[in-house]
């Protein structure tokens, strides 16, 4: 494989690919490196390669973490587990219209198996964890990671545990339960679901948390969706991508994801200018970008966004940082601008996001509205996840008539105007 060892973020301390997740010199996280010299050489034929692949995140393999990524030739459920990726990138030329912005494309997440983004991280991470001897799949949630890790546990038939707070929407709390998990419910919020995670990860010998003692190979998931970005461009990084912030991982990974492309020759452009989407309920990376530092003060989450609800975000300095020196922002919207947000995309695309993905649309919104956006620029909105996870949001934002199965009561319904 093309990675190469971990590496810490601070200083740059080095470490075997184990399932380790802290620098031991300074306590900083830990990434995953790379030495592409190999496969650079020729990127005419890295291109026909990737073209060639499966039509998921496996056709990324040499930019991946992993010893023997599924190859096109898997195809047995119980080895290569769910396939994520390959979800569409639609121009949404209705909704740009709506803002006054020239053009802006959709990357709708939302068509991953779980329908969320998380299935890419967790397809790399249960990966890496059955190389490293494995036995049990486990995580700490805010909802979508909880779906994500079930299924794919069900998928690789192994034991999984999913630790949430224990107010999540019952739509994530059934859509995970389905699949046969052992589905703890924390009363807390994720901040403390996550600490009592740590610890248990720290007790249980074999147990793989994707997101605590397997974060870096987690982390390197989501540097997917750029690389789909970009080829679905036509082998170009857009101007600038709208994205949400929780922990901040996605946010960075995907600034990474282009990076190394654009390093190797792959792609044409730039690192594309990052603006980062949170709720103002829980606003820790918008409150320090606004302050102009990159201490991310911890906060109590109180949003309708909850699979955005992290209150202590690990990668939230980092998640600053890549925003600050790409000319972008942090932005946070109100719960009402998330339901608008919503709102918005389901009436110009015809995509029903969830609150994350209002959220990212309402902070489109928000940067057309100060003019952030330039009329010439190629926009691309990521989507993470699916509307029908988070219904209560949209309850109450529209009318319906109720009428008797009688010609003259519909015509004075329409007379009314039905759509109110
Ligand atoms: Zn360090």
């Amino acid at each position: 494989m093309s990675a190469t060892n971990l590496k810490c973020r601070e200083c740059a301390a080095t470490y075997p690919l184990e399932a380790r997740y802290v620098c031991e010199q300074c306590f900083g996280p830990l990434e995953v490196a790379y030495d592409h010299g190999e496969i650079a050489q020729d990127t005419a034929a890295l291109r026909r390669r990737i073209q060639a692949g499966p039509q998921n995140i496996w056709r990324y393999s040499d930019f991946l973490p992993l010893e023997a990524p599924p190859g096109p030739s898997g195809r047995v459920l119980s080895r290569v587990g769910l396939p994520a990726g390959c979800t569409p990138l639609i121009r949404a030329d209705r909704l740009a219209e709506r803002l006054g912005l020239g053009e802006v494309w959709v990357k709708n997440d939302a068509h991953n198996p779980t329908h969320s983004f998380k299935d890419r991280v967790v397809a790399v991470a249960s990966q890496r964890a059955r190389e490293l001897g494995f036995d049990t799949l486990a995580c700490a949630s805010t909802g979508n990671l909880a779906n994500a890790v079930a299924a794919q546990a069900a998928a690789l038939g192994l034991p999984s545990y999913v630790f949430i707070p224990s107010d999540l929407e019952e739509q994530k709390i059934l859509a995970t339960g389905v699949y046969g998990t052992n589905l703890v419910k924390i009363r807390g919020n994720y901040d403390d679901v996550n600490r009592l995670c740590t610890e248990i990860s720290g007790e249980r010998e074999g147990w793989a948390f994707v997101n605590v003692n397997m974060r870096p190979y987690y982390a390197e998931g989501s540097k997917t969706l750029a690389y789909e970005i970009a080829e679905q461009l036509g082998w170009e990084t857009p101007d600038r991508v709208v994205a949400p912030i929780a922990s901040g991982s996605l946010f960075t990974k995907i600034a990474k994801g282009f990076g190394e492309w654009l390093e190797l020759g792959l792609i044409t452009g730039d690192v594309p200018t990052m603006n980062g989407a949170q709720a103002t309920g829980c606003s820790p990376v918008a409150t320090a970008f606004a302050a102009g530092t990159d201490v991310c003060r911890p906060v109590k989450p109180d949003t309708i966004a909850k699979s955005l609800a992290i209150g202590n975000p690990a990668d939230g300095p980092y998640a600053v940082e890549l925003a600050r020196t790409t000319d972008g922002s942090v932005d946070a919207v109100t719960d009402d601008e998330i339901r608008e947000g919503i709102r918005l995309l389901a009436e110009t695309t015809g995509i029903f996001t969830e609150t994350a993905g209002g959220t990212t649309t309402a902070t489109l919104a928000k940067l057309a509205a100060r003019g952030d956006i330039g009329a010439d620029e190629r926009v691309v909105l990521v989507i993470t996840g699916d509307g029908l996870k988070t219904l209560d949001a949209v309850r109450g934002t529209f009318e319906s008539y109720e009428i008797d199965p009688r010609y003259d009561d519909f015509e004075a319904a329409v007379e009314q105007g039905v759509h109110a």
